[in-house]
């Protein structure tokens, strides 16, 4: 979209030299096959491409598949060579149904990327698991990305393939950096043209070294709100296999029904405690601005989906169902009766945060401190040893957490009915109940 602006020095108004660009993010599911390829190309002709940045993620169970490659790697198992196989032929099969042409380019480029990929596996030297990780795990968003810009510029959209490396960075924090805003800025600002279909890669970043780094699985609708900030973008699309937030996790509640919109605020909580429709960081940054975020169904993507804005109120007003499954509840008491008092709960999250484990809940008393939390990385044997030397440590493994927001009576017997509650805790908007099955 062009704008006017309205010179105040001068006290001119400049029409048409302002344009302001869309941010539109698709994510796995949206491009996990030919057919949803083709989709991108028929919800750009429906929604439009001019001034559009586009930020794509790895295409299906991509990192998932890297990460297999990775413990292959890690484990010198024979694996290691049919893994990257499996990789290949995926991708490979999707271009073939892409193109029919074989002369097309796309071949080219995506072999050279997977030969990138070999080379890596073979000469690295690093023992550095994180490091290697994002060095190995971003080929699923290079790749993707280079097949979508040749299928548009195939079908006659003419695109800018951006290295996102060259503009986002971030700190060496492996697997889950840390923008650095001021050179990100900077670098967007200068070198993202406008009035062009911009393709680039969610979920990666670089260091100062120029090394691979990522933002956290499921990054990328980050990645997209950290452009529209940068380049004060007129809105955020993320396009997805539901018609926008619901209610509750489609997957598991078959009533779930659509939010047509929420507030920032809204939006931040549900994310925070497990909504996975939106990354939690993503909301952030475009709160700041006052970015709208749009969620809309890459089926129907004339439909409205769910807008998420300033001050909106919650409607329809309904109670708002998040569940984490997998959590551990960790209870930790004195070993002398004494009180757990603030420098033991400061030295107890000191630990947390040094062994990555996130804390989804929260509850004390005078002797005893529980958390419920979550072991993405597989940190707790370890930690559990050095809390072991100072508290009595008991433990309940896969355990579910239930968050509802805007709770009443009929939504809570929801979630209770036939579990065993191991923990409650209420406050003004919101309900958090820890079951085991
Ligand atoms: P992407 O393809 O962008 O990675 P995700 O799979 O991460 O998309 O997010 C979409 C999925 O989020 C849906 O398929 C749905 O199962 C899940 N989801 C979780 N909570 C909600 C919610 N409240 N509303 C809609 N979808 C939800
Ligand atoms: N491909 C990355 C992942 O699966 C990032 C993303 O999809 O958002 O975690
Ligand atoms: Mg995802």
């Amino acid at each position: 979209m062009t704008v006017g602006i309205w010179n105040l020095k001068f006290g001119i108004y400049i029409i048409g030299i302002y344009i302001i660009m869309r941010v539109f993010k698709f994510g796995g599911a949206s491009v996990k096959d030919a057919a949803g390829i083709k989709n991108v190309y028929d919800v750009l002709q429906k929604v439009g491409y001019e001034d559009v940045l586009l930020v794509v993620s790895a295409m299906g169970k991509t990192t998932n598949a890297l990460e297999l490659v990775i413990k292959n790697y890690f484990d010198k198992s024979p694996e290691l060579n049919s893994s990257v196989q499996e990789v290949k032929k995926y991708h490979n099969q999707i271009i073939m149904d892409l193109f029919e042409d074989e002369k097309n380019q796309v071949f080219v480029a995506v072999n050279l990327l997977f030969a990138d990929l070999e080379y890596f596996l073979a000469h690295n030297k690093s023992p550095n698991y994180n490091f290697v990780y994002d060095q190995i795990v971003s080929f699923g968003e290079l790749i993707s990305t280079t097949i979508l810009s040749h299928f548009m510029n195939f079908m006659g959209i003419k695109t800018q393939w951006l290295d996102v490396r060259n503009f986002i960075k971030t700190d060496a924090n492996y697997r889950d950096a840390e923008v650095n805003w001021e050179l990100t800025q900077k670098n967007i600002s200068k070198n993202v043209k406008r009035k062009t279909l911009n393709i680039t890669q969610g979920f990666l970043g670089s260091d100062e070294n120029n090394f691979t780094t990522t933002l956290g699985r499921e990054g990328s609708d980050y990645t997209a709100a950290i452009f529209a900030y940068c380049l004060n973008a007129e809105s955020v699309t993320i396009w997805k296999d539901v018609p926008g937030v619901m209610n509750a996790d489609p997957r598991y509640f078959e009533k779930a029904r659509l939010l047509n919109q929420i507030s920032y605020r809204e939006a931040i909580e549900l994310a925070f405690y497990g909504a996975t429709v939106i990354h939690p960081k993503t909301l952030q940054p475009l709160q700041k601005k006052e970015i709208p975020l749009y969620v809309k169904s890459f089926i129907n993507p004339l439909l409205k989906g769910t807008s998420v804005s300033r001050g909106a109120d919650l409607e329809p007003y309904l109670p708002c169902f998040i569940v984490k499954r997998n959590q551990l509840l960790i209870s930790l008491s004195s070993i002398d009766f004494s009180f757990i008092m603030e420098e033991n709960i400061s030295e107890i999250f000191a630990l947390f945060h040094q062994f990555k484990l996130k804390v989804n809940l929260i509850q004390n008393s005078a002797i005893s401190f529980s958390v419920c939390v979550e072991d993405k990385f597989g940190n707790f044997k370890e930690l559990n040893t050095l809390l072991s030397k100072k508290f009595k440590v008991e433990y309940n493994e896969n355990v579910t957490l239930y968050t509802i927001r805007h709770f009443d009576e009929n939504a809570a017997k929801t979630v209770e009915h036939n579990k065993i509650v191991l923990l409650k805790q209420l406050s003004r908007e919101t309900m958090q109940v820890i079951t085991k099955e």
